[in-house]
């Protein structure tokens, strides 16, 4: 197709082909086999914004036994709820690089999920994968890699369906920017459309899902915006091509919140639930399914085939992760309401039909000891970017030696000698509680210490340890005088001498920013450039000038949401140590102050890179804040070329790059050894046969009866209902189906199973190398294996390097572990246009490169 229009895939492939689905496919079919036209619509179509306890609940088929499915956000914790853990963001989670933490805290998450009465978490989320540093919702992923967030991505939805808990991988695809996300929050007729071309959809924005559809997640979130000009939910060749053939993904679509723009569009374009189930407007009561949906079927317009389908992988879904044992998941509303924090409510706020009062929140505490795991992510996902011999700080302050040292450089430097204690100063709201860390509805402001971004996937915080209630509780009060400056416009600064006593200045800047539906001073979801917010920048460039008259330590810490530029103040000299925190959730102050004291010795890495300048990041990193037509166009014309690739592509130095972090240890590598594992082929094997038969049910059109309200019901006002008053009009026709309905493509030789063609995941090669601690401490190392394409005398672009592998490894002094590198068929190969399949190079050699970030690569080996 020409650039930025989608091609035509029809009809929806049926789930029910692959082995490990087989035997919930088979459950499934008896069921759904029994239920009546009102019963699948009311499966596949949510009730109406606020019409259940949860941000999500589509209504049961009640005589078969399939229960009301309660969806909850978000992507780090049990939104609008009590008494659960605020997890750190899922940047931070990426930060860490350690596939034991994703897992753990997916686990930990949905037992939280589960405990509350919720079937499905909604998260995690791979999209927006970081194509613009400023865009408002990338640190609800894992960081601007494909292969990071698709780890990282799989590690969770592992961690959340071990508990039985389903997780929806979202939101697929390319929703990059917030701005024009979605027509009615920016005053415009159409979302934006993100026009792709098919390689870079393949190797960058869909490759992630692949690796979730691969780990077995439960059900896709489609996006807000167009992709090539289709919308992401009624887009057929992403549904039905990429998502359900090519990638095998054998659970349910599901909308995001009224993200579905068409009824019978979005049914033969391979969506499956729509939620929340009012498609034109909140809590409105007019959905493009429900009734229009039995219509639909009806009339012949949707073949009642899709329906079967979009059902049938509902309800194996909820069979595969074993929700039909009612001792794990009882048929039981929510213990909470997402609308109230009273106890009592009604069940159905959205409606305006009178209700009767009755206990929704009973507030059941299930935060466990879960506390641990958000410390530990929080403190392994801080990153060391900078250490001049000043970290770790003792609760002493310094050393008695370094303390000496310290005062006889001031001494002989101006003539003044310091006595006492140590003095510390601590500056910047970012340390402080500010108003409380809910003090804004979702979080949609700055202020106080910066512990996630806004929106629905921020969490009401059971509490936020502020780095500064930390610190004063650890330092040694006998040893340290600590001064606070919580306020960003105090007035000190250079020649007023207030600071001139302090020896220490540990300073806190943020940069926060999140969903399009709340906007915060100059942050309409998107933030408006790079730089560190509520002054922060001047706040750093003040202290480190006036702290100890200019001759002070200072220690930066960060709080943000991606990459911020340090420009101002990075290399004034006593601006010794800066610290990347990234979102750390509640156990921020607890985590910060392992990390400053030496408990714990960093280990987090850099999940994007931070520029120098927004302008370093290229045109393709730069969000469209104004329209540029009725339907905004936004090309994504530099391919591949985002984050790390374009910098090393065009050759410009970040300042620190993707992958980077310090320890308070050195690591070195050795002993590089390539193994094959299978020979080089360009292609993968050939798609298998499908290792089982999707269900098939009669065909014959219901009768009408059956989607007539039943008289007996009691109705609530814009509650979404499958019936219909009359169905006297309707008749079966003939209906134009869209363009390319009746011409199958051919399908896809990278399909044939669950996250695609088998042979794609089989190891073709093995790396191994050896990491040694050979500095004074024990800490953990993130070797990172990056792949070089081999030269081809053909046409095709290679970026310089990609991410295929990484690991964590805690070393003693000395120790030396050898650390293992799997690489798959689908990390040796690029997506041929031409061919549609993935294609591995033959002709030169690959070459692996390890290293402590994607430019300090010491050892290297090929194959
Ligand atoms: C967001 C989704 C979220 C949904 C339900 C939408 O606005 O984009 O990520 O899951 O709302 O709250
Ligand atoms: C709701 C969110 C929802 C968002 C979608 C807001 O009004 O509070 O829960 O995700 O709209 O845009």
């Amino acid at each position: 197709p020409p650039y930025g229009q989608s091609p035509p895939w029809y009809p929806t492939p049926k789930g029910g082909i692959a082995a490990s689905w087989a035997d919930s496919y088979a459950k499934a079919s008896k069921m759904v086999s029994k239920m009546t036209l009102a019963e699948k619509v009311n499966v596949t179509t949510g009730t109406g914004w606020e019409m259940g306890l949860a941000v999500g609940t589509n209504a049961p088929a009640i005589h078969v036994g399939f229960p009301q499915l309660q969806l909850q956000d978000g992507p780090l914790g049990i939104r609008f709820a009590d008494n659960i853990t605020a997890f750190p963001a899922g940047i931070t989670v990426g930060a860490t690089w350690n596939r034991q933490l994703m897992y753990a805290r997916g686990k930990a998450h949905a037992i939280e999920a589960r405990q509350k009465g919720i079937n499905v978490l909604l998260g995690p989320c791979v999209g927006p994968l970081g194509r613009m540093p400023a865009g408002g919702r990338n640190w609800e992923g894992f960081g601007a890699d494909p292969y990071l967030q698709g780890i990282a991505g799989a590690e969770t939805v592992k961690g959340i369906q071990s508990e039985g808990v389903m997780a929806t991988i979202k939101h697929f695809v390319a929703n990059e920017q917030e701005h024009f996300r979605q027509p009615w929050e920016w005053g415009l007729p159409h979302a934006i459309s993100s026009n792709i071309d098919d390689r870079t959809l393949h190797e960058l924005y869909a490759w992630p899902f692949g690796d979730a559809v691969k780990a077995g997640v439960a059900s896709v979130m489609c996006s807000y915006n167009q992709v090539n000009n289709s919308y992401a939910c009624g887009n057929s060749k992403l549904l039905n091509g990429i998502l359900k053939d090519e990638l095998g993904f054998q659970g349910f679509v599901m909308s995001d919140w009224l993200a579905q723009h068409s009824g019978v569009g979005t049914a033969l374009a391979g969506l499956d639930m729509t939620m929340p189930g009012d498609g034109l407007g909140w809590a409105d009561g007019k959905s493009l399914w429900g009734p229009e949906l039995s219509r639909a079927v009806l009339n012949g317009s949707v073949p009642l085939e899709r329906l079967n389908d979009m059902v049938t992988r509902i309800v194996a879904a909820w069979y595969q992760l074993g929700q039909d044992d009612e001792k794990k998941f009882p048929r039981k509303q929510p213990n909470f309401s997402s609308w109230t924090d009273e106890e009592k409510g009604v069940m159905s706020p959205g409606s305006p039909t009178e209700q009767e009062q009755v206990v929704v929140n009973q507030f059941v505490n299930v935060q466990a000891n879960h506390s641990v795991i958000a410390r530990e992510v929080a403190a392994e996902g801080t990153v060391l970017l900078k250490n001049e011999d000043l970290l770790p700080i003792s609760r002493q302050g310094l050393s008695d030696e370094r303390l000496r040292a310290r005062r006889d450089a001031v001494e002989r430097a101006t003539g003044k000698r310091s006595e006492g204690k140590f003095k510390v100063g601590i500056f910047g709201e970012d340390a402080g509680p500010g108003n409380g860390p809910n003090a804004c509805k979702d979080r949609g402001c700055n202020q106080g210490t910066l512990g996630s971004g806004w929106g629905s996937g921020a969490v009401e915080f059971p509490y936020l340890v502020s780095p500064v209630e930390a610190l004063r509780k650890q330092f040694d009060k006998s040893k340290v005088e600590l001064s606070e400056f919580l306020d960003n416009k105090a007035s000190f600064g250079k020649g007023d001498g207030s600071l001139n006593d302090l020896e220490l200045c540990i300073v806190f800047a943020n940069a926060d920013a999140g969903e399009g539906f709340t906007r915060w001073a100059d942050v309409s979801g998107d933030r408006p450039d790079l730089r560190l917010q509520n002054n922060g920048d001047d706040l750093i460039v003040k202290v480190a000038s006036s702290c100890g008259g200019g001759t002070g330590d200072v220690i930066v810490v960060i709080h943000a949401v991606g990459p911020v530029l340090v420009e101002d103040w990075i290399d004034t000299p006593n601006v010794k140590a800066l610290l990347f925190a990234n979102l750390p959730g509640q156990e921020s102050g607890n985590a910060l102050a392992e990390i400053l004291f030496g408990d714990t010795n960093p280990s987090g890495h850099l999940p994007f890179t931070i520029g120098r300048t927004l302008e370093d990041y290229g045109a393709g990193g730069k969000v469209l804040y104004l329209p540029n037509g009725v339907v905004p166009q936004q090309d994504f014309r530099e391919g591949l070329y985002i984050d790390y690739r374009h910098f090393d592509k065009y050759n410009i130095e970040p300042r620190f790059e993707f992958g980077f972090g310090l320890s308070y240890t050195t690591f070195k590598f050795d002993n590089i050894v390539v193994i094959p594992q299978r020979r080089k082929t360009p292609y993968p094997l050939r798609r298998p046969n499908p290792a089982a038969e999707p269900p098939s049910y009669s065909n014959d059109i219901p009768s009408k009866e059956e989607a007539i309200f039943p008289p007996e019901i009691r109705r609530l006002e814009k509650y979404v209902y499958p019936y219909l008053d009359s169905t006297d009009d309707i008749e079966v026709g003939q209906y134009p189906y869209p363009d390319g309905y009746d011409q199958q493509p051919p399908l896809s030789e990278a399909g044939g199973d669950e996250g695609g063609n088998p042979d794609l995941w089989s190891n073709y090669v093995v790396v191994n190398v050896d990491v040694i601690n050979d500095g004074p401490v024990a800490g953990a190392a993130v070797p990172q294996l990056y792949l070089q394409y081999p030269e081809t005398e053909s046409e095709t672009d290679f970026p310089i390097r990609v991410l295929r592998g990484f690991d964590k490894v805690y070393l003693k002094p000395g120790e030396k572990k050898t650390v293992k590198f799997n690489l798959t068929r689908r990390d040796l190969s690029y997506w041929d246009v031409v061919a549609q399949n993935w294609v591995m190079v033959t002709e030169g050699p690959y070459e692996f490169s390890v290293g402590l970030s994607s430019r300090d690569l010491s050892i290297s080996g090929t194959w």
